[in-house]
Parts: structure tokens; C-alpha cells; sequence
């Protein structure tokens, strides 16, 4: 069985395989960071997150980037409008670097909540400023770049007719042409209006983020105190950490135009390679069937579901747990578009209970019944271009076959439990139940002692306590019935 992954590039699902035998080099456009991660960007993050998880499942060694933008997202496409990050530090009266440090910590306590791991490298671009000026140099030499006012931007035109350009969003000139036109108010210094900025220069305007930028032009030496274009920040990161070419480039859908294709083409521009093999985007997370997105103001916030901070009365007091939300986003696969909803998300609430006391039920057990090959049939799902809902489906369905064998007076293998954990471990999610010293589960399993008593099954009781001990309860026998107590 192998592997596939739906290309892009070539709108196939392709067969994987490695630039390297047995590695994986791996690269995601990460978060503009002004804000608090919705839960449109949480997909994108846990999705890569699980292709890593798989990866490594699958044996190949995974070196994974993902960046961080802290300079250069402007807020409008065309190399117009303001910087994000400066724009909302204003608002706030913060330093642009102030505002970076608070939303870092946010944005690395909610990814965490999901179990997102920190990737290998998170490079921040306002740290490779140099990189991305000997690039921009670079590109220029190799002749497709031109110099207008201090601002470099990229000769698409020059660039296409050596390496074609519109291939990964299927477009080509002409179309990019119309598309400027009713897009970006004209800017008289551009050759074409689809050419986009490399470097862009800040004198005369109030941005306070800027470099002293010196590039050779024509045998002179410019001086330009500016900052970078978007897109150049994820050529320049990647191939410093993971080299000219390397295997999976990933992001979401509207990354498939204009910041990947423009990522490719400095990169073939700079260094004639491709950047990556296999070019992955998730679909997106919708909410009443628009984009959820910060602009359009219709999204939900991973803190605001973890805190349960939501204006519904159907979300729980205390919120969502963040192996919920993560459950809830396998839930769907990631090239299908999915529409957001709280009930989705108190369903996998429920499933995720579900799965922990089936866990809690099988390690209590001490049968010989096997489950059907759960392995197998979760590997067969992911394989298929990572299909998550496939293999939570399989997982799932494992749970009530175990609840069936259990109820009728049967005990499944106990390797079971540890099967459904580290298959659940695979797509991010934490099915153990002890680890979380869950006192919902806690009460559980002090019914099932209570109800192996009475069929006076001391053995099976016995352990039970055992258990409630280890997890720091200590059972109190009373009068009235069997009370918990927390130790310690
Ligand atoms: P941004 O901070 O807007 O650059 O977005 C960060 C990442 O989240 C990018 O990979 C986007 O493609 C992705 N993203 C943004 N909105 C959504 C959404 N509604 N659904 C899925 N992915 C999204
Ligand atoms: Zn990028």
C-alpha cells in the first residue's frame, strides 16, 4: 500500500515519494500574526500537523517548517493598503513588535491546545530580512526583476516565457491581466499590473517596519530603506531550512492564487528549482457557506471555544476541550469545504467521551477477542489522501464492535486499547483516558466497580480502585454507596 496525495500542481492524486528515500522535507504557510487563530486557520494548522503525525506513522523521518509573517501581509492584494501587523498595533497604541510578542504566546497556547506540535523550525520573517535582500538581488541578476522608484517587483512576463507562471491556479496571462484590472487600482510604476512587489520602498509613507535595503541595479548601488513583499519570505525560509527543492509544500485553498504561485516563481527565479514536489491546500472552513475569515468578521475564535466564551446557549460553561475542537476538525477531510457549526462540535464532544470510556473499558478487560484489523483499515483511509473522516469512521466503528463484544459478556484483547489510542494519537487526538484525571471519567468507572461488586466480581472491582488510584482518586465505602475522593 502506498501513500497518495493530492497534487495540485497537477490536480492528481499522486503516489508519494520522497526527493530522499525515508525523508520528508516539509514546509507550511503559517499564521500573519495580529490576531487570535479562528478556527479556519486551526484547520490548516491541524492538518499539517496530522500529515506530520502520518508521515511519521508511515516511518519517514519529517523535518517540518512552518513560518510565522511579522512584517509584510499588507492589506490588500496588489501591493497596496496597509501592514496587518502595523495596522492593528495602531489601533491598539502598540509597537508592532509588542503586539508580535503577545499574539506568539496566544498563538502557540491555542495551536497547543490542539496538540499541534511545534514544528522543527518556525521561522519569523522580520528575522531573515538579509536572506530575503540577497535574494531579491538575485532574482534581478537572473533578469527577471526591474527596479521602479526604490520598489523591485517581479517581471511576470519575462519570468512566464522562460517558465511559464500560471500553472498551479490554472491561469494564464491574459486572465491575470483581466484580473488586475478589476482588482488593483493601477500603479503607474509597474510593467504589468499582475507584477507583484519583491521589495518596496518605504520612503514617503508612514510604515514603521523597515530595512535598510542595498542592491546592485544596472552597475549602481541602490538604497532603499524598506521591506519586503508577502510572498518572498516563504521562498527565502523554505530554502534556507529545507533546501532548493524539497517535498510538500502546504497551505490553504486561497493560497492557490496569489501566494503560491508567486512563492514558485521567485524560487524558479532565484534558483531555477520549483521549491517543492507536491503542492497540498485544505479547503476551507465556511460559516453559512462564506470563507470564515478576520475581514469578513464571521469567525469564531479557538479561545472563545476553548474558554466557551460563545453566545449560545448549547455551548457547555466551560467551554470546548482542545482535543474536542481537534476531533471535531478530523472530522471532515480537508479538501472538502465545511461548514462550521456548534453542533458539529458537541458531537464530536460526545464521540470523544464515547472513545475514552471505551478505552477505560478495554484496558479493564482481560480477553482474547480481537477486534477486526483496525490498523490496517485506519492506514488504508489515510493513505487515500489523508482522509481523516475515513479513518475516525474506522475508529469509531471499532468502538461500537468493542461495545458490542463487551456487552455481550465477552472481553476484547487489552492491546486493543492501546491500538485505539496511538491510531487517535495519529490524527492528533488524546483518547487516554487516565492522563487527563477526568473526574466525569472517574465517576464512571467507580459505576462499573459498584456494578462488578454487586455481580460480585471482587478481581475486576479491585482493579477498578487500582486504577481510580493511580489516577489520584481514592474510593470511600460508605452506607449509602461507594463516594469518590481526590488524593493528594
Ligand atoms: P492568514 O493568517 O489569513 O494568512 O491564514 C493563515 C492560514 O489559515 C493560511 O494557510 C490560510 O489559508 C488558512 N485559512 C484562513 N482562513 C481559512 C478558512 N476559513 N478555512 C481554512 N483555512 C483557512
Ligand atoms: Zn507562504
Amino acid at each position: 500500500m502506498s501513500l497518495k496525495l493530492y497534487n495540485t500542481l497537477t490536480r492528481e492524486k499522486e503516489e508519494f515519494e520522497p526527493i530522499n528515500e525515508g525523508e520528508v522535507r516539509f514546509y507550511s504557510c503559517g499564521q500573519t500574526i495580529y490576531d487570535d487563530l479562528h478556527v479556519g486557520n486551526a484547520r490548516a494548522y491541524v492538518f499539517w500537523d496530522t500529515l506530520r503525525r502520518y508521515l511519521e506513522f508511515r516511518g519517514f523521518e519529517v523535518r517540518h517548517v512552518q513560518n510565522i509573517t511579522d512584517v509584510g501581509h499588507l492589506t490588500d492584494d496588489g501591493d497596496q493598503g496597509e501592514d496587518k501587523v502595523e495596522k492593528r498595533a495602531g489601533e491598539l497604541g502598540l509597537e508592532p513588535m509588542e503586539l508580535v510578542e503577545t499574539q506568539i504566546r496566544r498563538y502557540f497556547h491555542d495551536t497547543g491546545s490542539l496538540n499541534v506540535e511545534r514544528q522543527d523550525v518556525v521561522p519569523r520573517a522580520t528575522g531573515h530580512i538579509n536572506e530575503m535582500i540577497e535574494y531579491v538581488q538575485k532574482i534581478y541578476e537572473n533578469g527577471y526583476a526591474y527596479e521602479a522608484d526604490g520598489n523591485i517587483y517581479m517581471d511576470v512576463e519575462s519570468f512566464a516565457e522562460d517558465h511559464g507562471y500560471g500553472d498551479m491556479a490554472k491561469k494564464d496571462l491574459d486572465d491575470l491581466k483581466e484580473e488586475a484590472r478589476s482588482r488593483v487600482e493601477p500603479d503607474e510604476r509597474k510593467r504589468n499590473q499582475y507584477d507583484f512587489a519583491l521589495w518596496l520602498n518605504a520612503e514617503g509613507t508612514d510604515h514603521a517596519m523597515k530595512w535598510r535595503g542595498v542592491f546592485e541595479i544596472d552597475g549602481e548601488t541602490l538604497e532603499s530603506v524598506g521591506y519586503p513583499g508577502w510572498h518572498l519570505e516563504c521562498s527565502v525560509m523554505s530554502q534556507k531550512y529545507l533546501g532548493d527543492l524539497f517535498d510538500i509544500h502546504a497551505g490553504g485553498k486561497d493560497h492557490i492564487f496569489p501566494h503560491h504561485p508567486n512563492e514558485r516563481a521567485q524560487s524558479l527565479a532565484a534558483t531555477g528549482s520549483g521549491q517543492a514536489k507536491y503542492w497540498l491546500h485544505n479547503e476551507f472552513i465556511t460559516v453559512e457557506g462564506e470563507k470564515m475569515s478576520k475581514s469578513e468578521g464571521n469567525f469564531y475564535t479557538v479561545r472563545d471555544l476553548l474558554d466557551g466564551e460563545i453566545e449560545d446557549e448549547k455551548v457547555p460553561e466551560e467551554g470546548f476541550s482542545g482535543d474536542t475542537i481537534r476531533m471535531y476538525l478530523i472530522s471532515s477531510h480537508y479538501r472538502s469545504e465545511t461548514d462550521f457549526s456548534i453542533d458539529g462540535l458537541l458531537k464530536a464532544r460526545k464521540e470523544l467521551q464515547r472513545v475514552r470510556k471505551n478505552v477505560q473499558r478495554v484496558k479493564l478487560s482481560d480477553g482474547e477477542e480481537e477486534i477486526f484489523n483496525l490498523e490496517e483499515r485506519f492506514q488504508e483511509a489515510m493513505d487515500d489522501d489523508l482522509n481523516t473522516a475515513e479513518a475516525k469512521q474506522v475508529l469509531m466503528e471499532a468502538v461500537g464492535k468493542i461495545n458490542r463484544v463487551i456487552e455481550d459478556g465477552r472481553s476484547p484483547k487489552d492491546s486493543v486499547a492501546d491500538t485505539l489510542v496511538k491510531l487517535f494519537e495519529v490524527l492528533g487526538v488524546d483518547v487516554e483516558p487516565e492522563s487527563r484525571q477526568d473526574r466525569e471519567m472517574a465517576e464512571t468507572l467507580l459505576e462499573m466497580r459498584t456494578e462488578y461488586r454487586r455481580q460480585e466480581k471482587y478481581e475486576r472491582a479491585d482493579r477498578i480502585r487500582d486504577v481510580l488510584q493511580e489516577a489520584g482518586y481514592e474510593v470511600e465505602d460508605t452506607g449509602s454507596g461507594a463516594r469518590l475522593l481526590q488524593a493528594g
